[in-house]
């Protein structure tokens, strides 16, 4: 069962930088894929497509089985619930703690106060984050804070997990903590996208890789 499809996707920025050349990318429903390649091939642009952030200049992109040319409004707000994104720069609100950044996600869907309870704490946990639920994010290490934001992805039960170089920023050991968190993430069932221009990440797993060079994609082993 394919989750997601790019079908002869191109991609060129209105400055006329071709971000994506004739793509063709399918990803399988429980999938943990790496996708990799130098800064400026590409990648960011392939997940933006895919979360709805830009839209393709050409071809088309199924989300199980549903063409997001084809979604709007409220459909497409629906969707976008079904995809989780973590970012290399963890996007954590300064102001809030991390109870309050994960919850809001819910808060925004219309969860009452006790379903938010019931869903943060198992969520707190799955990152190892259950006793940091009254910490401020500057209070927080940087892995620290991916994890907080993996538990914002997530906290809704997406199935696909989108993450934009989430160890872009860690050293070695959270690094791995961060990888061995979304391989865990994914064996209950997630589907998992992940960029990185870090090889050595890539040569420690066995998972599927795929490389971006100059918006051109190659599936390696
Ligand atoms: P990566 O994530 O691999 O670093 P990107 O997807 O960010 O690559 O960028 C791919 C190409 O598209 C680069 O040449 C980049 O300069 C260009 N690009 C990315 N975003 C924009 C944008 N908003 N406007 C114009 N060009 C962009
Ligand atoms: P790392 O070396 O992984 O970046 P740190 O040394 O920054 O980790 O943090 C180690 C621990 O100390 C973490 O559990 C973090 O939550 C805590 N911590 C770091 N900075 C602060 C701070 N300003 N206030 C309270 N706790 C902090």
């Amino acid at each position: 069962r394919i989750m997601v499809r790019f079908h002869n996707i191109q991609k060129t920025y209105s400055n006329g930088a071709k971000a994506l050349i004739n793509l063709n990318l399918q990803v399988k429903r429980g999938e943990f894929l790496f996708v990799t390649g130098p800064s400026g091939s590409g990648k960011s642009t392939l997940l933006k497509l895919l979360y709805g952030a830009e839209k393709p200049t050409d071809g088309k992109i199924l989300v199980d089985g549903t063409d997001l040319a084809k979604l709007k409004g409220d459909r497409l707000s629906l969707l976008r619930r079904r995809i989780g994104v973590v970012f290399q720069d963890y996007k954590l609100i300064p102001r809030r703690t991390v109870y309050e950044n994960v919850a809001f996600v819910l808060w925004a869907q219309g969860y009452t106060r006790k379903e938010i309870r019931r869903r943060l704490i198992p969520t707190l946990r799955m990152v190892g984050l259950q006793d940091k639920a009254e910490c401020f994010p500057e209070q927080l290490s940087g892995g620290e804070q991916q994890r907080v934001s993996i538990a914002r992805a997530i906290v809704g039960t997406p199935p696909i997990l989108l993450a934009d170089e989430p160890t872009g920023n860690l050293d070695y050991d959270n690094s791995q903590q961060v990888i061995k968190i979304l391989k865990k993430l994914n064996s209950i069932g997630i589907t998992v996208i992940i960029t990185t221009h870090d090889e050595h990440l890539v040569r420690m797993s066995d998972n599927p890789v795929v490389q971006l060079r100059e918006g051109r994609l190659f599936h390696m082993l």
